[in-house]
């Protein structure tokens, strides 16, 4: 019987070093490998194209998400833009309309100079969905939950509309991870995450991670990260791979923390409204109730009418103004403003993202500290 999660976390890589036995995988720094022959491949041979905490961290990750496979990248934006170095010319990807900023701004850089064309949609929408994912699309980018906004999208309805046109389905699951939601699992072909933010979850490094159902195309992916050059380093690596030993308890505490703040945030007279999936007023409850472990950290919300988002946050003590998610520090980000500053300000129109949306991401103080720090911030 497979282990269970928080066992396979905290023990990936232990004990696998054969030089000194040391307990914690050591960190390689060397560039070049020595070979013992020149005409035998060894594993590893040189840095860019593989070294160990690297694939220490690609194999724990990729054991989680119930992957073949995953090859850890210097960046979230990287492991997305791996994605599409294989899309023949002219193909069609289709990606949720109110996905992270980064990444439509890469999309509609790359789609300028011809190489495919993009469609954005409400993909949280089973009708827009199946609308736009027609003949000719090649690739399903979906973000769920999304976010600023938290919208929940049905995972295996998606995959089975892209798998019906001939299309993969990439989930980015930089929002939840691997310990609160498994894409794989659920019919998609890759699961995509940051792990600069969840998995490392000390926000002290930059990376990303592609996981990958089927060998044939993780070993093509392969090539590619090696062709390009995106492959992390090591020391980040070793960062991350630490960070993932208590993912486990981060998110479910952090998750819990999250609801509590979201259900008082609910019932406060200063706030319009509260988007966060593990409320019974959230449109996506019941799918998200299935589909994920819990909730997850990130809740947005508006303020009524009179209050001023930007003296607000400038109020808070605790909550500190930054924009990254799922570290164990929480913090305040105003998405029109910083995260999603990329966007235009008609595509933020249109994926209902406000100049005065505020979105928290909850980390792991004292969740009584957070919500008198709100509270106080609300007061001015
Ligand atoms: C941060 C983020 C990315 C980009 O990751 P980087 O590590 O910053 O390159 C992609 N998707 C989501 C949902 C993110 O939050």
């Amino acid at each position: 019987m497979s282990k269970g999660l928080r066992t396979r976390a905290i023990r990936a890589g232990l004990n696998s070093d054969r030089n000194s036995n040391a307990v914690i995988p050591p960190i390689a720094l060397s560039s070049a490998f020595r070979r013992e022959d020149p005409a035998v491949q060894p594993q590893f041979d040189y840095a860019r194209t593989n070294n160990p905490g690297r694939c220490l961290l690609a194999e724990a990750v990729a054991d989680l998400e119930g992957a073949a496979g995953g090859i850890a990248t210097v960046s979230g934006m990287a492991a997305i833009d791996l994605l599409l170095h294989d899309l023949a010319h002219g193909a069609r990807i289709v990606c949720s309309h109110d996905a992270y900023g980064g990444t439509r701004r890469l999309l509609d850089a790359r789609a300028l100079g011809g190489r495919f064309t993009v469609q954005y949609a409400d993909l949280s929408d089973p009708d827009i969905a199946r609308e736009a994912i027609t003949a000719g699309t090649r690739l399903v980018l979906l973000e769920t939950p999304s976010n600023p906004r938290l919208r929940i999208s049905d995972i295996t309805a998606i995959a089975a509309l892209a798998h019906a046109t001939g299309a993969e389905l990439a989930v980015d699951n930089t929002v939840l991870s691997p310990v609160l939601q498994r894409p794989i699992e659920l019919g998609a072909d890759y699961s995509v995450q940051s792990t600069t933010k969840l998995i490392n979850g000390h926000s002290d490094m930059v990376g990303g991670l592609v996981c990958v159902r089927d060998a044939a195309r993780l070993e093509r992916l392969q090539w590619w990260a090696n062709c390009a050059g995106v492959g992390a380093a090591a020391f980040d690596s070793y960062l991350a791979l630490r960070g993932l030993r208590t993912l486990p308890l981060r998110a479910q505490a952090q998750s819990q923390s999250a609801l509590d703040i979201a259900t008082w945030l609910a019932g406060d007279e200063r706030i319009a409204h509260v988007d966060y999936p593990g409320l019974h007023s959230h449109p996506g409850h019941a799918l998200a109730a299935r589909q994920q472990a819990a909730f997850g950290q990130l809740i947005s919300l508006e303020l009524a009418p009179g209050l001023d988002p930007r003296e607000v946050v400038r109020h808070f003590d605790i909550f500190t103004l930054a924009q990254s998610l799922g570290g164990v520090e929480s913090l305040a980000n105003i998405p029109a403003l910083m995260t999603h500053a990329a966007m235009t300000p008609e595509a933020r129109a249109e994926a209902g993202i406000p100049d005065t949306l505020i979105r928290l991401s909850v980390g792991l103080e004292s969740v009584e500290d957070l919500i008198d720090d709100i509270d106080s911030a609300l007061a001015g």
